[in-house]
């Protein structure tokens, strides 16, 4: 690719994830797949990264990990966050302990949607990333990812009170 300027090396922190986005992302690295023929090598210093994947969301605990790893890359450097829940919390958005999307602690460059997102999704996103990280190389203002708004809640109807059939009525199915 004539955008890269050298082989970005990535790093990869599971934030909160079920391990669903690992998996698939792992698979990317794989010679299926092969993520490594766009010059992208997974490592496991952030030092030494250009490339921080995260999947999963933020909660209370992990908010200040994030961050923490995310200020150990060295700029310039890219962001890309992986499945649903790095966007909104996706299925664990309404749990006591969610914050939300990684967006909330961190600048994210490349959301890929899905749960989890297929491998070349990931590697879309993936690719993406690179002329990103190319335009800030060359010192060029790039904006945040645009943010996908999808969630798991249910429509509000589905979340009324089931009210109970009156007495002698049929069941499920009117076979009783
Ligand atoms: S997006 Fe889906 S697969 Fe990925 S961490 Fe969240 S629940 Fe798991």
């Amino acid at each position: 690719m004539k955008v890269l300027a050298k082989s970005p090396w990535a790093v990869h922190f599971n934030c909160n994830s079920c391990n669903g986005c690992d998996i698939e992302f792992l698979a990317c690295l794989t010679p299926l797949y092969d993520l490594e023929r766009f010059g992208v090598l997974h490592i496991g210093n952030p030092k030494h990264a250009d490339i921080l994947v995260v999947t999963g969301s933020v909660n209370h605990r992990n908010a200040r990990v994030l961050e923490n790893v995310y200020i150990q890359v060295p700029d310039p450097k890219v962001v890309v966050a992986i499945g649903v829940c790095t966007s909104t919390g996706g299925i664990f958005a309404d749990c006591y302990n969610i914050l939300g999307g990684i967006d909330k602690v961190i600048p994210v460059d490349v959301f890929v949607p899905g749960c989890p997102p297929r491998p070349e999704a990931i590697i879309d996103g993936m690719v993406q990333s690179l002329a990103k990280l190319e335009a800030k190389r060359a010192g060029k203002k790039v904006e945040p990812a645009r943010k996908p708004t999808f969630t798991f809640r249910p429509p509000a109807e589905a979340e009324a009170p089931v009210t109970p059939s009156p007495a002698g009525s049929a069941g499920r199915g009117g076979k009783e």
